[in-house]
């Protein structure tokens, strides 16, 4: 099978290599042109000038963008020029309802779309471990196995379009109130004067461990917190399961708190740093704290 790429960021140049590697790589092609000609020329692959040179070089394209509207975009310029019976399958994390419109763009050209949310960060789309959660029908999901297995190791269908995102979202939460945790215990710890590095040896192996502990917590102990998963991709998220939930009327009391985090990472600058960077918040807790409670001057 022929597969084109599209969106060669943190997680795409990752994928990109691996289906490289299962031999299925036909072609790539990303927004600013230049990591496109880089990465090509890294594997030896055309870059593709065009998003409809790119679908008439591919019988499946798999995309990895931003956010819903780019998924649109992107699904918009690829759908003319797709064979019939090709597939798509989007990695990008949107909402459900864009999964389904993606859908319906591309069902009366006879390509079938696949909403492939992933999880598992940077570091498991560079060793080919995700966990993809997969909405679309179950014949789909039987032809798109190649191209699943060589980016990810845990491959779930979920049901009809829409539902690998309902996953996802899903998963998000449990992130957010996991990174809010370990941010706060971590800050907790440093103001108990607590060495960091063994903390999170020992703590690593406890009841109380997560990957995001194990692999996120050291960006905390440095103070530094290198472009993994952006701040403002987890806030775009969040906001999806804003609106997923609000169709319930529900609000939910942990999303609408790290909304607030993150907006306020954001309006700092910080919005293209890890998610670890709320550890920036909490830190701040305690040296007011400190202010405050820091014993009266000498007046003398
Ligand atoms: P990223 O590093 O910011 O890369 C985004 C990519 O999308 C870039 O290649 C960008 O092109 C491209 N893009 C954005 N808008 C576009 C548009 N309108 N048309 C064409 N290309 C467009 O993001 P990422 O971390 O790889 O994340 C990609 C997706 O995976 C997001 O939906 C994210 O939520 C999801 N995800 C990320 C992680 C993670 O840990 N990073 C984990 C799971 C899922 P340019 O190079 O031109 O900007």
């Amino acid at each position: 099978m022929r597969v084109g790429i599209v969106g060669l960021g943190a997680m795409g140049q990752h994928m990109a290599r691996n289906l490289h590697r299962a031999g299925l790589l036909a072609a790539l092609w990303n927004r600013t042109a230049d990591k496109a000609r880089a990465l090509a020329s890294e594997l030896n692959v055309s870059a593709a000038p065009t998003l409809a040179e790119l679908a008439a070089a591919s019988e499946a394209v798999v995309s990895c963008v931003s956010a819903d509207a780019d998924v649109l975009e992107v699904t918009h310029a690829l759908a003319p020029a797709l064979a019939r019976g090709s597939l798509v399958l989007d990695c990008s994390t949107v909402g459900a309802e864009t999964a389904r419109q993606a859908a319906r763009l591309l069902e009366p050209r006879g390509v079938e779309f696949l909403d492939c949310p992933v999880s598992g960060g940077v570091e498991g789309a560079r060793d080919a471990t995700l966990a993809i959660m997969v909405g679309g029908t179950a014949a789909g999901f039987e032809r798109a196995q190649p191209i699943l297995q060589a980016l990810g190791r845990t491959i779930t269908l979920f049901g009809p379009t829409g539902s690998g995102q309902a996953a996802k979202a899903t998963n998000q939460i449990m992130c957010a109130g996991i990174i809010e945790a370990i941010a706060e215990a971590m800050a907790f710890a440093s103001a108990q004067g607590l060495p960091l590095d063994k903390l999170i040896d020992t703590l690593g192996k406890g009841a109380g461990s997560s990957w995001y502990f194990v692999h996120r917590a050291p960006n905390m102990a440095r103070g530094a917190y290198p472009a993994g998963f952006r701040v403002r991709l987890h806030a775009k998220d969040l906001g999806i399961c804003r609106d997923m939930a609000a169709r319930f009327g529900v609000a939910l009391p942990l999303v609408e708190r790290m909304l607030g985090e993150y907006a306020e990472l954001v309006a700092r600058g910080y919005g293209d740093e890890d998610i670890s960077a709320t550890y920036r918040l909490k830190a701040e807790l305690f040296e007011r704290t400190n202010i405050m409670s820091a014993p009266p001057r000498d007046k003398a």
